[in-house]
């Protein structure tokens, strides 16, 4: 069996108890070194084989999968945050589908929400912004045709970018081209959850500048969007004059 496990973005603590608990019964795990914690492999039991995926081909980490099935032995893979963003995990879902070997995801905090914690922003503001875009700038992986960053400022919904520290000169004028106005806030947050996270707070013109005199070029997101304004209405939901199945409205 192959557990797929979102580590959470950081802090140990932050790992959720099934994968916890995964992590303490796993004969194999091999973890995502460039960005896990290992503080988390403190959980594993004495005489589990640890791999650092990050000096591994996937061709390497399917072989050590493979070989610990044939053993009989359960592997945990420790993805970053949560798998199901930029982990790499279909890949190798179709490599052991092909196999024939059983696995599972346990869902993880993404750092996409380690970083609203560290704002403690809400990324959903009335009026403001009721959508939220996960992205990144084009790298060494290309971009599909319509969602480069430009056509998604467009929106004006919250943006959360992925992968992209090292080019914020370029997403500055990205956002601003598509449409955000210079002055819309964003904030870098470096290492959301870690002992050194840090929080920068500026417009979408000055990203540049943020990540500069901070020396942030990776293990950053960038923020963008009116929701980290101060500008919005109270929520429907807790209204007083607002009924819901739980609860009767006040007056109307
Ligand atoms: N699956 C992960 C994302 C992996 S992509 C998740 O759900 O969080 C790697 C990128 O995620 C990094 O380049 C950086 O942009 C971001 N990242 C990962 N951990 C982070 C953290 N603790 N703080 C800020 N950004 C982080």
């Amino acid at each position: 069996m192959i557990h797929f496990v979102g580590a959470g973005p950081g802090a140990p603590d932050l790992i959720t108890l099934r994968g916890k608990s995964y992590l303490e019964q796993a004969d194999v795990i091999i973890y995502a070194g460039s960005l896990v914690n290992p503080a988390l492999l403190e959980y594993a039991k004495e005489g589990c084989q640890v791999y650092n995926s990050a000096t591994m081909t996937l061709d390497e980490v399917i072989e050590v999968m493979d070989a610990a099935e044939k053993d009989g032995k359960t592997t945990v893979r420790l993805h970053t945050g949560d798998p199901a963003i930029y982990g790499a995990i279909r890949e190798q879902i179709d490599r052991l589908d092909a196999l024939g070997y059983e696995h599972d995801v346990t869902p993880g905090v993404s750092s996409a929400f380690g970083t609203a914690a560290a704002l403690q922003a809400e990324y959903t503001l009335p009026n403001v912004s009721q959508s939220v875009i996960f992205t990144r700038m084009e790298g060494r992986t290309p971009m599909p045709p319509k969602q480069s960053i430009e056509e998604f400022a467009a929106h004006h919904a919250t943006m959360v970018i992925f992968l992209s520290a090292g080019m914020l000169d370029t997403l500055s004028a990205q956002l601003i081209a598509g449409g955000y106005e210079p002055e819309t806030p964003a904030a870098l947050v470096y290492k959301a959850t870690w002992p050194d996270q840090k929080v920068v707070r500026g417009t979408v013109a000055e990203l540049a500048e943020m990540g500069a005199e901070n020396n942030i070029t990776k293990t950053a997101l960038t923020v963008v969007g009116w929701c980290l304004g101060n500008d919005y209405e109270l929520s429907r939901l807790y209204a007083d004059d607002f009924s819901t199945e739980f609860r009767k409205a006040k007056h109307s």
